[in-house]
């Protein structure tokens, strides 16, 4: 008998008629002699319509209370998946992120896992029950309720299947398994048998949603196998796993994230410690930044600009700009109509030339690149939100055909 954790997200639970395929995924599992852990995401857009909701009282309303509203999401989607597996007579008990052991910091919205008490679901399992677990959601040291980000089930489940040693994790979504591109962007991307942790890890930093980026370097660092696969369609998915030989490929995926914005800082004086100014203030304020270009200095004067996420635009720019007579610049221009697209592939450090065939594709396309940044595993370039899906299209021609 293996202990399995199975992560169902949003759209695998929408309506009625999907809980009852999870309910049957899970009940056949059981049936099959495993003990099976469920985590659990809100169903559809759940979290996108609670966001809204609040909004529409408030614009600013606490993280503390926010936290509190987005975790009903999840505990619905749990209750309402134990009561469709009770219908099939199978025994079966939902818990919420506390119930189940989830203590989390006290970062609201966007808090860590501390630690999992696996106490609660390990009884569970011992009287035969299937544990239903609400995703996305612990408690803090003071008792009050945490969310832990965005996608955060998918961390739920790989911190669960750790702390309960489960022989698997898998997470079921609507797609086959991890692509060589976002399937909907590219219908002929070719889905990926395995994938090593640290290129998971990448494409999905830069942007492939199909997994949480925390959720891989979670599953490498305390060793969870990990499988992404369908919860509509019963085929093979993508394996997760320390080493995938792939040795004739050179890019394994191409990734791209629009929640991206690019600030420049124009007439900056050319003397040392400019930059360090710049990116000290913003670091203070805990923004991220991600890309950064500077011009080669003119006379006296020289241009930075970088990239920040999406949702760190406005804090960023007001900060610069509250600081400008200190930092001392001409001028401030920012752009959220950007898109990042990178290629993604272990093979790359020992075959020169990916970069070249990327940018000469985007070139024949008519494409302009306006950053660029690269890494052993990556190569990635800003462009226009408006070629975003253009850009992936054609890189991914360069590199897979079809
Ligand atoms: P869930 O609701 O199951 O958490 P998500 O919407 O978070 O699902 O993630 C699944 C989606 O990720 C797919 O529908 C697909 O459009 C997108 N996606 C982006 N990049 C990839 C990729 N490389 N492979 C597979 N899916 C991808
Ligand atoms: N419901 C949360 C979200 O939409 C968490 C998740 O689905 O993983 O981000
Ligand atoms: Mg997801």
């Amino acid at each position: 008998m293996s202990l399995i954790v199975k992560k169902f997200g949003g759209s695998s639970v929408a309506d009625d008629n999907k809980l009852r395929n999870v309910a049957r995924i899970v009940t056949q599992s059981r049936a099959d002699g495993h003990q099976v852990v469920v985590v659990v995401s809100a169903q559809g857009d759940t979290t996108d319509d609670l966001l809204e909701k609040a909004a529409a009282l408030n614009e600013s309303a606490s993280r503390r209370e926010m936290d509190m509203l987005l975790a009903c999401g999840e505990q619905m989607s749990a209750a309402l998946l134990a009561i469709t597996i009770e219908k099939m007579g199978c025994p079966v008990i939902s818990l919420t992120g506390w119930q189940a052991g989830m203590q989390t910091d006290s970062n609201h919205a966007a808090a860590r896992i501390k630690d999992i008490d696996p106490e609660r679901v390990r009884m569970e399992l011992d009287k035969h029950n299937i544990v239903v677990i609400a995703g996305f959601q612990g408690i803090n040291k003071f008792g009050d309720v945490t969310t832990i980000g965005r996608g955060g089930s998918d961390t739920t489940a790989v911190a669960f299947a750790a702390a309960l040693k489960a022989d698997l994790c898998q997470i079921y979504t609507d797609v086959d398994g991890v692509f060589t591109a976002d399937p909907r962007i590219v219908p002929d991307a070719k889905k990926l048998d395995a994938i090593s942790f640290d290129e998971m890890l990448e494409l999905a930093s830069l942007g492939a949603q199909v997994l949480a980026s925390r959720s891989v370097e979670m599953a490498k660092r305390l060793r969870v196998k990990l499988e992404v696969l369908s919860s509509f369609r019963e085929c093979p998915g993508t394996i997760v796993k320390e080493v995938v030989k792939m040795e004739n490929m050179q890019v394994s995926g191409v990734a791209r994230d629009n929640n991206v914005a690019r600030i420049a800082l124009i007439g900056l004086k050319d003397v040392p410690g400019v930059a360090a100014r710049v990116f000290s203030l913003l670091a203070q304020h805990k923004i991220n930044v991600d890309i950064i270009l500077q011009s080669i200095g003119r006379k006296d004067a020289k241009d930075i600009s970088f990239t920040v996420a999406a949702g760190n635009l406005a804090e960023a720019r007001a900060l610069l700009e509250e600081h400008r007579e200190s930092l001392d610049y001409e001028k401030l221009e920012v752009s959220d109509r950007i898109s990042k697209v990178s290629a993604v592939g272990a093979g790359m450090v020992n075959n020169p030339g990916v970069a070249a065939r990327m940018f000469e594709a985007l070139a024949a396309a008519g494409i302009n690149i306006q950053m660029i940044s690269t890494s052993e595993i990556k190569v990635s370039v800003l462009i226009d939100l408006a070629d975003s899906d253009r850009a992936v299209q054609v890189i991914h021609q360069e590199f897979f055909g079809g």
